[in-house]
């Protein structure tokens, strides 16, 4: 776990997992400050040039530098104000880009009103300036192509979100780059995690890895089956985190290494990741025995493969239960996890 000052992290409101502590020490690059915003909202500096704010929704991440800001998920709608006046505190340059993790609503539901008080680098002297009125001056929106299929609601629906809140910049492809504030920024696409459209973000100078809700400290991982995810999917995501970040080894007593922000939750370092991949590994293999043995979904929850983490982790209640989770493994597990441990044995 990331240890130190990055650990006020924790202090984020409804984020706090009961009885954790929250310890203060050295920052681990330059001063780290924790200040409450306007609507409850907690900004953290967790490198010079680098902010999260949390309690808006999802959590944002904020890069700022000579370029302008790069803002990660713009949290939910209802906080769009707040989280603009708090991004607008950090940095009174312009707002550039925001990179939505997914199309889930309390990520993409300040798109609008953070892009609308932003202004595209495409029209800026020494880009490729466009005419000022391209996409009428706005920030970008960058995601995935599968987020944009779900805001704009393809399927002949009204969507939820005007236009203004559609991204405007996507790609299929499984990495997407920019070069901005003095770093490179990939965009790494996780086809069929908790969702179809999930993409990290990799700020490579900062060492700051924006996570989106593959990565939940508060609960289990949310695998919307409907919208694309899955189980293998999340973990393979989940691995991807654990390559991308690099913790402080050999002096592992400096508060130092990447700094991972989850959708959701406390800021997180390389161990968190494999910890939490692994709690998911295993009841993944538990749900996948039970399942192999023939048993329905209904026997698969009495059997309880969850056990030892929904203290946690699990919840009885609200809209991401145990037994939701256990019922997405259920359903998402490959059609026949015989024949996948069938080839692992081949494999041999
Ligand atoms: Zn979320």
């Amino acid at each position: 776990m990331i240890r130190g000052v990055v650990r006020v992290g924790v202090v984020a409101a409804c984020l706090v997992t009961a009885g954790q502590a929250v310890k203060i020490a050295a920052a681990p690059q330059g001063g780290q400050t924790s200040i409450t915003a306007a609507g409850g909202l907690e900004v953290l500096q967790l490198r010079p040039n680098f902010f999260m704010i949390a309690g808006g929704g999802s959590n944002v991440g904020v890069q700022v530098g000579e370029d302008g800001i790069v803002v990660v998920d713009a949290g939910s709608s209802a906080k769009a104000a707040d989280i603009l006046a708090a991004i607008q505190k950090i940095s009174p340059r312009p707002i550039r880009y925001i990179i939505d993790t997914s199309a889930d609503a309390d990520h993409v539901g300040g798109n609008e009103t953070i892009s609308k008080a932003g202004q595209t680098l495409f029209t800026a002297p020494g880009s490729i300036a466009l005419p000022g009125n391209f996409l009428g001056g706005v920030a970008s929106i960058m995601s995935a192509e599968k987020v944009l299929t779900r805001m704009s609601a393809p399927t002949g629906q009204a969507s939820p979100y005007p236009a203004a809140a559609f991204p405007t910049e996507t790609f299929d492809l499984g990495r997407k780059y920019m070069f901005l504030n003095g770093e490179g920024i990939e965009v790494l696409h996780q086809p069929a995690a908790h969702s179809d459209g999930d993409v990290i973000v990799f700020f490579r100078r900062s060492d700051v890895v924006v996570a989106g809700d593959i990565l939940d400290t508060t609960r289990f991982p949310v695998i919307d089956v409907e919208k694309g995810g899955t189980i293998e999917g999340e973990i393979a995501a989940l691995s991807k985190l654990v390559e991308l970040a690099i913790p402080s080894v050999p002096i592992v007593t400096r508060e130092a290494g990447t700094i991972v922000i989850p959708g959701h939750g406390r800021l997180c370092d390389q161990l968190d990741i494999v910890e939490y991949r692994d709690m998911v590994s295993i009841i993944r293999d538990r749900v996948r025995d039970l399942k192999d043995a023939g048993m329905s979904i209904d026997q698969v929850k009495a059997a309880a493969p969850a056990r030892g983490y929904t203290r946690r982790y699990g919840s009885d209640s609200g809209p991401w239960t145990t037994n939701h989770f256990v019922e997405a493994i259920y359903k998402s597990l490959p059609r026949s996890g015989a024949d996948t441990r069938g080839a692992k044995a081949a494999g041999k």
